[in-house]
């Protein structure tokens, strides 16, 4: 295209950027704010190991542990929601809101330690099961036929 023609449409094209309090449209999958589901944590702290932007803080204490989201200092990368096993985070579909100040959307979360789920009974050691179902599949043998020679 030609330059000339180029430099008029932009000049005459209109203004591109949006004002506040309008918001760009995004796609179905936009990685936006990170929710957390305290009712799902665990408190095994993985998240706060895969963030590297340290918009996750974990403190661990007795009893209890704090789980706090700064999205002022987040990216919106996913690596949190996807390193979490209890599906405890997950992503708006939407714009990330507009904060003015440092820490204002800053949420924290105070947690009593849940008590570890019970172990499933062991299982059957797998030679044992074998000769469980070996016996079971076998014919039963008449003594008085003497067998085949
Ligand atoms: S949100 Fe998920 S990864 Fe983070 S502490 Fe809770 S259970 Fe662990
Ligand atoms: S989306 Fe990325 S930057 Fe934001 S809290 Fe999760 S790991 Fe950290």
């Amino acid at each position: 295209m030609n330059i000339l023609i180029m430099l008029l449409k932009n000049l005459w094209g209109g203004s591109r950027t949006l004002l506040f309090p309008a918001r760009p449209k995004v796609t179905e999958r936009f990685r936006g704010l990170v929710q957390f589901d305290p009712t799902r944590c665990t408190g095994c702290a993985i998240c706060k190991f895969r963030c590297t932007s340290r918009a996750i803080d974990f403190k661990g204490g007795k009893g209890e542990f704090t789980w706090s989201y700064d999205p002022g200092q987040c990216t919106f990368c996913g690596r949190c929601v996807e390193g979490c096993k209890d599906h405890a985070l997950s992503q708006e579909s939407a714009c990330p809101p507009v904060y003015t100040t440092i820490g204002e959307l800053k949420k924290s979360y105070t947690l009593a330690r849940k008590p570890p789920a019970p172990r499933p009974a062991p299982a059957a050691p797998i030679a044992a099961k074998a000769a469980v179902n070996a016996t079971a599949a076998a014919p039963a043998t008449n003594p008085a036929s003497g067998g085949t020679q």
